[in-house]
């Protein structure tokens, strides 16, 4: 009978550690070896010795964190390729969150693990689509795992924006997204939509969207917003940080109306705190009904949590046959980075 993963992969206050391949998952603190799902500054740390990852998320972690931050030593693994590490077999599946976003699949003695970190299954033009994987264990993410979390197609969002760039032509929508995977959603479903005009960028926004274009996801005519005039901004789509939309700098821009792209905003009372007047319900991460399907399809007969609301997804798993337990991994923010 194979092990039980839980004797082989186990939680530490580093993180989530395969202990017969000697290796952590998305550690949270600097480690010897790190395997990381991908990008994001909650999954991806400075200062490992070893990285393994896909030679997108490589990329992205050099582009954030420098050189010589990003992993001593690097080493790129492509999706479906398998490497053995002391006997535990090691392969990567696209998660579909992020460019380069991965699944961690691990098989030890015939027992199977995936570690899916973040992840989606809607279209997404900017990354490769999910692939489910079959396992015993599925360790899941839970940013929305609440019934009430169903975001609604991104097409609609993105209609929704477009009616009232229509509608108020001579004012800027700055449109509040996170730079790493949000940003280049938003101008590839931009573009998808039919807009075609130069889009301003928010200096911190660029270098990202470079690196995508070097990666091979084409986005489109981008221009520093700073370099345009407040007349030239007007009836534009400027993109930005979140904190940007509703603060000094947004005061250059031509009567701005500030939109934030999130999950978090199908919460009105978070929409209202943080002065969004246009919502937009776009998210990188997989909702309720995703979740509930996504742990069904593995076919795993556990499924781990890490992170956001357990308790709601653990209930209706063990609803299904599911066996739900949560890790309390510490370190983990809410799922939409910060
Ligand atoms: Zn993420």
């Amino acid at each position: 009978m194979p092990p039980h993963p839980e004797t082989w992969l186990r939680v530490t206050p580093d993180g989530l550690f395969c202990e017969p391949g000697g290796f952590f998952v998305d550690p949270v603190r600097a480690v010897e070896r790190a395997v990381i799902t991908h990008g994001h500054s909650d999954h991806a740390r400075p200062g490992h010795a070893h990285v393994l990852a896909t030679a997108e998320t490589l990329a992205i972690m050099r582009a954030r964190m420098g050189e010589d931050r990003a992993g001593a030593t690097q080493q790129a693994l492509p999706y479906g390729e398998t490497l053995t590490i002391n006997g535990v077999k090691l392969w990567l599946r696209p998660a579909g969150h992020v460019l380069g976003s991965a699944q961690v699949c691990l098989e030890w003695q015939g027992s199977r693990a995936v570690v899916s970190g973040d992840y989606k299954r809607r279209h997404d033009a900017t990354c490769a689509p999910f692939e489910p994987e079959r396992c015993d264990v599925f360790v899941t993410e839970a940013t929305f795992a609440l019934p009430v979390f169903t975001h609604p197609p991104a097409g609609q969002e993105i209609a929704r924006l477009l009616r009232s760039v229509a509608l108020f032509p001579e004012r800027t929508h700055v449109i509040g997204c996170y730079a790493l995977g949000k940003a280049q959603r938003l101008i590839s479903l931009l573009r998808e939509a039919g807009w075609e005009a130069p889009i301003p960028l928010h200096g911190a926004l660029m270098k990202l969207c470079t690196l995508y274009e070097e990666l091979g996801v084409t986005l489109g005519p981008l221009v520093p917003a700073t370099v345009a005039g407040k007349e030239k901004l007007a009836g534009a789509i400027v993109l930005a940080p979140p904190s940007a939309i509703a603060d000094r700098w947004a005061r250059r821009l031509s009567e701005p109306i500030p939109c934030l792209a999130s999950g978090w905003m199908r919460v009105r009372q978070r929409a209202r705190q943080g002065g969004v007047e246009l919502p937009m319900v776009i998210s990188d991460h997989a909702d309720w009904p995703e979740l509930l399907a996504t742990c069904t399809e593995v076919e795993a007969g556990e499924v781990w949590v890490t992170h956001g609301r357990e308790e709601a997804l653990i209930h209706a798993l063990a609803q299904r046959g599911i066996r739900g337990r949560a890790l309390h991994l510490v370190g983990r923010g809410e799922g939409e980075e910060e």
